[in-house]
């Protein structure tokens, strides 16, 4: 069954249409300058859709400004307003904006005080032609849902499908829908389920796909192409977003690659396969490393995945920066990739699990240095699921599944959690990564 089309301005998302590449500023939204300068690097780099978070009432101004000016210098790229609990902001930045991306059920702790300033936002972005994301995460779907499903990717599919029946009662479709989680398998597993459960209701919205958190560098780029690349393998995805704990330009040429492969615009670089029992192994022409690594992840990752394939063995050749051919297996980039993609499917752990959110304008802190810093010193431990969270006001909600987790407070001070639990607060952020290794080190002991 087709999916219905949602219209971001002028930009259709579903049905049949190429998969939309977005992004969304690391910027703060009051910064209006450094903000529409992102903007339009992002647009430069191919961004169909920007999301802008708008934390609060003072920053719809911020964002009618930021509208402005960049209409006034011909990006005409669509924006989203990213809320987290606030309908109020919802409703007063949707005339002014071509999409509101919400989490309905974090709007209310009452479920029927959450539906009316739902029904109330739908009737504002009806007027206005605005049309609305429901994103759900996994980590943040709130105790209703979860005392009656669990916190599972069935909860995730179950409160999506109540918003959506929601949209139907209202007679609204320009809806997009997503169910991230920084694990690959609840991910996948949640927008299957979602998937099937509008196929039965008969009525399909599109899907917004990602891997939320999925960190920064080759693992951020594995993860997310091998939770994403699964589904679009499937037919299920019409936008996407790469999160990557990074410059967010850097986003739009994984995006790209993966908008292009799965409209059919582009092929793999692998040119032989063979099986030996449930391990492949795959030969590659690589043009280059980026490209084998977002060529194997798309390969191999759904087949790791979903259990087909216990293994893989890279080999062939990849071309360096002074365009010399160089062996995979003999430079050890082979069992590297292989290594991060088994990961990346969650078959086996050879370091840390990392969880690190892209950050916004939420995150007052120096989240890209702060998770290199992480990393750095826990790379020698294995079985354990560290979090670097840009605030605090969602990072506990969104880090979901981890053992560890640091998460700004702002004011240079950091609240370090075990689980769910925060075990200390207000820690200077010049003694927090020490504090957290020294935690985590102490409990392994
Ligand atoms: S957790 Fe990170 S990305 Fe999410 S709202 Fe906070 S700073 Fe922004």
């Amino acid at each position: 069954m087709k999916t219905l089309t949602a219209w971001v301005g002028s930009v259709p998302i579903g049905s049949g249409h190429p998969i939309v590449p977005q992004t969304m500023c690391n910027t703060h939204t009051y910064d209006v300058d450094e903000t529409v300068a992102q903007c339009i690097r992002m647009r430069d780099a191919g961004a169909g859709l920007i999301r802008i978070t708008c934390p609060g009432l003072t920053d719809v101004p911020h964002m009618k400004e930021i509208r402005r000016k960049l209409r006034e210098a011909g990006v005409d790229t669509p924006l989203v307003a990213d809320i987290h609990f606030s309908s109020a902001t919802a409703i007063a930045v949707a005339p002014f904006v071509e999409k509101v991306r919400i989490n309905p059920g974090n709007f209310h702790k009452d479920h029927a005080e959450a539906c009316r300033q739902f029904a109330e936002l739908v009737q504002v972005c009806k007027q206005h032609g605005t049309a609305i994301r429901i994103g759900l995460n996994h980590g943040s779907l709130g105790a209703r849902i979860t005392d009656l499903y669990g916190n599972t990717p069935e909860a995730m599919a179950k409160a999506a499908m109540e918003w959506l029946e929601l949209c139907i009662a209202n007679d609204f479709y320009n809806v997009v829908v997503s169910l991230k989680s920084s694990n690959t398998i609840v991910m996948v597993q949640a927008y299957r389920l979602l998937a099937a459960a509008m196929q039965e209701r008969g009525v399909v919205f599109p899907l917004h796909v990602g891997v939320t958190e999925a960190g920064n560098g080759d693992s951020g780029r594995i993860k997310s192409c091998v939770g994403i690349s699964s589904l679009l393998a499937e037919g299920i995805g019409n936008t996407i977003r790469v999160s990557l704990t990074e410059d967010p330009v850097a986003e739009i040429p994984v995006a790209r690659y993966l908008a292009d492969r799965y409209d059919g615009k582009t092929g793999s670089s692998l040119v032989r396969l063979s099986l030996d029992g449930r391990k492949a192994v795959a030969t590659y022409e690589a043009p280059s490393r980026e490209r084998l690594i977002l060529d194997a992840s798309c390969d191999f990752g759904k087949r790791l995945l979903d259990r087909e394939l216990d293994d893989v063995e890279f080999r062939g050749t990849v071309l360096n920066e002074a365009g010399e051919a160089v062996s995979i297996e003999g430079s050890g980039l082979g069992s590297y990739l292989a290594d991060e993609l088994l990961q990346a499917a969650r078959r086996r752990f050879y370091k840390p699990e990392y969880i690190a959110c892209p950050g916004c304008g939420r995150t007052m802190y120096d989240l890209q240095a702060t998770f290199e810093q992480v990393k750095a010193r826990t790379a020698h431990l294995k079985d354990v699921v560290i979090a670097v969270m840009g605030c605090i006001v969602n990072g506990p909600g969104e880090m979901a599944d981890a053992d560890w987790g640091y998460v700004g407070e702002g004011n240079h001070k950091v609240s370090i959690y075990k689980g769910k639990e925060p075990v200390l607060r207000h820690v200077p952020d010049t003694e927090a990564v020490d504090t957290l290794v020294r935690l985590i080190e102490a409990d392994k002991a």
